[in-house]
């Protein structure tokens, strides 16, 4: 009788990598990294600003394979004892944001995760690329276009590589909905709705200080669906219009607080979006073509995400962290050139240059503002 693995091994994946129900397609194996064995090279890996995300993906990275965690760099010492007897890093291997330049003469550190509030991401990318490290810096890129434009300027000139940490690029729903969008399968797109949203606590946190997040809901999470509608599609958005609700304009003095908008596409195509800071359960994709469509909801959390498209009920491997396909998928690509997901500096700053023309917009009472 064949073993599972004799079956697994069959059908051409690594048994790990494999979705529960379907094959893996051509366009998943290409961004789908090996889980096994453990990579030979790895893509070491610091990781700034040792907030709550880092943790996320600290914990995630302990299944990598191709990439590995060796250290961090914080401004609080405590944090250096506790993270490296939890995640079994070499204190020599963690720094202070004062001392970030040393990372220069540390053979054993290839790139820098940029987990800080967004303000200070250009600022740790320019200075990364300067020391020669790649760079992977968290969503959304920068708090301007012109911040973004420079960020991928100087690791252009440097010359390392400036991923933006779109996890769900890897992540096997999406890689499903973005290969039936390629393959044909839904026809030719109609329309997508999304929306993505939580409600907000502490309201003394830094995503509410203009300073430090650059703008609210937009920015943190509204940004999934611009990157969404762009996927879902496959086109870049030639116009926005946008309004802003504000129901607690205290809380919300100096960010955005609940968006509506619509992306006006090449194509004809309109999509239908919204973003909040004040309510929960508000998330979802929706793209809908002449032969098919795709749902995912939950769509861009951390998971599991759920879907289901013409066909019926979607059935994905949701046993792995989005962060350990995410930096894995990654370092396959730096270090043994797999071919790259939407995920580089060029496609933040499509998602940046969204987002200012949605500002400009709100600004302008909702008006149709070029992007
Ligand atoms: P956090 O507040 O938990 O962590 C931020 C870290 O930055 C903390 O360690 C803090 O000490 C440090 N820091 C350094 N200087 C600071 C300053 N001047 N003010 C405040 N903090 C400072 O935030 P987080 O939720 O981990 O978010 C960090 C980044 O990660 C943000 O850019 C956010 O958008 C992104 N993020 C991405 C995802 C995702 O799914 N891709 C999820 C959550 C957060």
């Amino acid at each position: 009788m064949k073993s599972r693995r004799d079956f697994l091994l069959k059908i051409g994946g690594s048994a790990l990598t494999l979705p529960l129900v379907s094959a893996l397609t051509p366009a998943q194996a290409a961004v789908l990294p090996e889980t096994s064995p453990v990579a030979d090279k790895q893509l070491r890996v610091v990781l700034v600003g040792l907030g709550s995300y880092a943790e996320r993906v600290a914990t995630a990275m302990k299944d990598c394979k191709i990439a590995k965690l060796v250290g961090g760099v914080t401004g609080t010492p405590e944090k250096v004892g506790k993270w490296s007897d939890k995640f079994g890093l070499d204190k020599a291997n963690f720094y202070d944001y004062k001392d970030f330049e040393k990372i220069k003469d540390n053979p054993n550190i290839d790139a820098v995760y940029i987990t800080l509030p967004n303000s200070m991401h250009h600022e740790y990318t320019l200075r990364a690329a300067k020391m020669g490290k790649h760079v992977i810096c968290e969503k959304p890129m920068s708090v301007s276009v012109k911040q973004a434009q420079e960020m991928i300027a100087a690791c252009k000139k440097a010359n390392v590589k400036l991923y933006i940490g779109y996890r769900l690029h890897f992540e096997p729903y999406t890689r499903e909905l973005i290969r039936m969008r390629e393959s044909g399968e839904l026809g030719k797109i109609m329309h997508v709705n999304t929306y993505d949203g939580f409600k907000s606590g502490n309201p003394n946190q830094w995503r509410l200080k203009k300073a430090l997040a650059g703008g609210g809901a937009l920015m943190d999470v509204g940004i999934y669906c611009i990157n969404g509608a762009r996927y879902a599609t496959g086109e870049e958005p030639i116009w926005v219009s946008a309004e802003e609700a504000k129901t607690d304009p205290v809380k919300f003095k100096e960010v955005d607080e609940t968006v509506t908008w619509q992306m006006g596409f090449p194509s004809g195509v309109i999509a239908s979006c919204s973003t909040t800071y004040n309510f929960n359960n508000f998330e979802r994709l929706y793209v809908i073509g002449e032969k098919g469509f795709v749902e995912l909801g939950p769509a861009f959390g951390y998971g599991p995400i759920k879907g289901r498209t013409h066909k019926g009920e979607m059935s994905w491997d949701t046993t792995k962290m989005h962060q350990t396909w995410q930096m894995d998928g990654m370092a396959d690509c730096i270090l043994n050139g797999k071919p790259e997901p939407n995920i580089s500096g060029e496609e933040g700053l499509k998602d940046m240059k969204v987002i200012e023309a949605i500002y400009k917009s709100i600004a302008a009472g909702g008006k149709k503002v070029p992007v």
